[in-house]
């Protein structure tokens, strides 16, 4: 007799964690002794039932990709696509954005930019919105203009959603809360009965939680701003981070350029003859200046 389920992580409340099952129904439960990593949010796991919607977790399966954060927890797994969400005020942070970007290519999870606040920019002045600080970001990714309050530009976003799971970053308010409510409108409740069972951590107030939405796809959210750190990421990587160095990336002289003030550095060339875009190369070189020195 085998007891052994198979469901997706979609809560963890300090340390307890929600799992669904291929038919919807919800338990609670904690890794096994004998389950080697710590699941969250977005996992699919190997778990058994212990009581009635109480079960042991056994096994976390391979995940597709790994968002993680400091401390011992990673924030989210199996991310396909994450949304970077800036607005018109509070004013964006370019730099910020290309570092989502960076991690997010590095990771293999794709990225949309969500462009939220629509209602805020007059109409006549919107055709040229994506003519300025955006303008390079236009050939390298998808942008969406859109508005949480207005609902102008959602049914791209749900389009954009639809079979995925993904995740909103973005600075503090630019509006992700609202983006998620008018998403999944009345979903908090289910979870909220399994919310008041659970044994919650001390520090835990609110839990990272995955959302169906009803076109198909899901949203996962998680408490406070998620950190798309550097640690860890090379000056080979950062480059390749930025997507439109990576065909000069090769014809660079040196295997070892870092595209700063490097002799024969194709992407430099590049930038000089107007190929790539100067102002994400400068922010390129600013993030450089930021990663720990190896030498
Ligand atoms: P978060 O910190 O990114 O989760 O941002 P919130 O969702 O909490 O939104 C921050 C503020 O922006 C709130 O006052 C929202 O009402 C407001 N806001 C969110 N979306 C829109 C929008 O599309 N238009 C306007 N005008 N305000 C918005
Ligand atoms: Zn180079």
């Amino acid at each position: 007799m085998s007891s052994v389920r198979c469901g997706r992580i979609v809560a963890c409340f300090g340390r307890e964690w929600a799992i669904e099952d291929a038919d919807g129904h919800l338990a609670l439960a904690y890794p096994a002794a004998k389950c080697e990593e710590l699941p969250c949010v977005g996992d699919w796991v190997e778990w058994e039932a212990t009581w009635p919607k109480r079960g042991r977790i056994l096994k976390v399966l391979p995940r597709k990709t790994l968002l993680t954060r400091p401390g011992p927890r990673p924030a989210a797994a199996n991310v396909d696509q994450v949304l970077v969400v800036l607005a018109p005020e509070p004013a964006y942070d370019l730099l910020l954005v290309d570092q989502y970007l960076v991690v997010c290519e590095i990771r293999k999870i794709a990225v949309c930019l969500v462009f939220n606040k629509l209602d805020k920019i007059p109409k006549e002045q919107r055709s040229r919105l994506l003519e300025g600080d955006l303008a390079p970001y236009r050939t390298l990714y998808p942008i969406l203009l859109l508005s949480a309050k207005s609902g102008e530009g959602m049914d791209a976003l749900r389009a954009a959603l639809k079979g995925k799971t993904s995740m909103f970053a973005g600075q503090s308010g630019v509006g992700k809360s609202s983006l998620l409510r008018a998403l999944i409108a009345d979903q908090t409740i289910r979870i909220g009965e399994l919310s008041a069972r659970a044994h919650r951590g001390r520090h835990t107030t609110t839990s990272a939680r995955l959302f169906h939405l009803p076109e198909g796809g899901d949203l996962i959210d998680t408490p406070g701003v998620l950190v798309f750190g550097l640690a860890g990421i090379t000056p080979h990587q950062l480059a390749l981070g930025y997507r439109e160095f990576q065909p000069f990336i090769p014809r660079c002289r040196f295997a070892d350029c870092r595209h700063a003030d490097d002799l024969g550095c194709a992407v430099h060339e590049a930038v000089a003859g107007g190929a790539i875009d100067s102002s994400r190369y400068q922010r390129y070189l600013k993030l450089l200046a930021k990663l720990p020195q190896i030498s």
